[in-house]
């Protein structure tokens, strides 16, 4: 008797896991944290693919569809994908929607101009004025990966009662996993917070803000926006006569412009990932890059 009961279980499992809402997420951070709390219920399906940079993107049908059958949709919001806007709207009209950079408790910060970052560039001609703008990529903070767990548990609980209290156990261990990871991430980065750096894409402040490092400029802008021929000049003389420790691009970017910028000035190129492969734990995610930072900072 036993034996049956231990088989039925088996067969039920597939049906509970069929039974779980139809969640779609935008980029690969946030895939893994809806996929941490999702953690015994089912798993969310991610739109824009790992390795794709968010700021433009045509999705393919299979993203469509998925957007198309979605109980619940998580994304960053419309300042990191515009473009997604739309498509919301007309395919998953009817799903509930977490538009996590509109949270008025979470972290927000301004979109950074070149020239706070110590450049003297020529605004208000080049259609790239930014202010009043958010910067998009607040996943970074690790205070707001806290926040939005909490939300998006209590989100998936009303959008499916009967797995309320698996969301939340997992929402709370999220929250002691990355408490713990901010602390040590706090120690780590301590003894380099005069350390010069560049950035080929500015997409780090919320991590640069929470860790006390900060850039000394960035080539493309946080909305993705590129400088002219005369812009990259200027950064390069100016890089020229105070070279920087290390210039940090990501696995998503053409590091081509971050070369020209730097060369022969005896900065070292680290990669940073930002983003993940969709799947890494968000604290696993957020550690390499804060380990893979320190690398380039204490290298002799
Ligand atoms: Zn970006």
């Amino acid at each position: 008797m036993k034996h049956i009961f231990a088989a039925l279980c088996l067969l039920a499992a597939p049906a509970a896991a069929q039974n779980a809402p139809h969640v779609v997420t935008d980029i690969a951070p946030i895939h893994a944290l809806v996929t941490q709390l999702m953690e015994g219920v089912g798993e969310p399906s991610q739109i824009i693919p790992t390795g794709s940079s968010p700021h433009s993107y045509a999705m393919r049908p299979s993203e469509a569809r998925a957007l198309r059958d979605a109980d619940l949709v998580v994304w960053v919001g419309p300042s990191l994908t515009h473009w997604l806007e739309e498509p919301l709207d007309t395919l998953s009209g009817d799903a509930a929607r977490l538009t996590l950079m509109d949270d008025d408790r979470a972290v927000k910060l301004p979109m950074r101009e070149a020239t706070e970052l110590g450049e003297e560039h020529d605004h208000g001609h080049d259609g790239h004025d930014h202010e009043g703008e958010v910067d998009p990529h607040g996943w970074l903070a690790p205070s707001n990966a806290v926040l939005w767990a909490s939300v998006i548990s209590k989100t998936l609980a009303d959008v499916d009662p009967a797995n309320a209290e698996i969301y939340e156990v997992n929402s709370k261990r999220f929250a002691e996993e990355v408490g713990a990871l901010e602390q040590e991430i706090t120690a780590k980065l301590a003894p380099y917070h005069d350390a010069s750096f560049i950035v080929l894409h500015d997409a780090f402040h919320y991590f640069e803000a929470t860790f006390g490092v900060e850039a000394d400029a960035f080539i493309v802008a946080g909305d993705g926006s590129t400088p002219g021929p005369a812009q990259i000049k200027a950064l390069r003389d100016h890089l020229a006569e105070d070279p920087a420790t290390c210039a940090f691009t990501a696995p998503q970017e053409n590091d081509s412009l971050l070369r020209t910028v730097i060369e022969g000035q005896g900065t070292r190129i680290a990669v940073l990932d930002p983003m993940g492969d969709g799947t890494t734990p968000y604290a696993t995610l957020i550690r390499q890059f804060a380990d893979d930072m320190v690398a380039c900072f204490s290298q002799e």
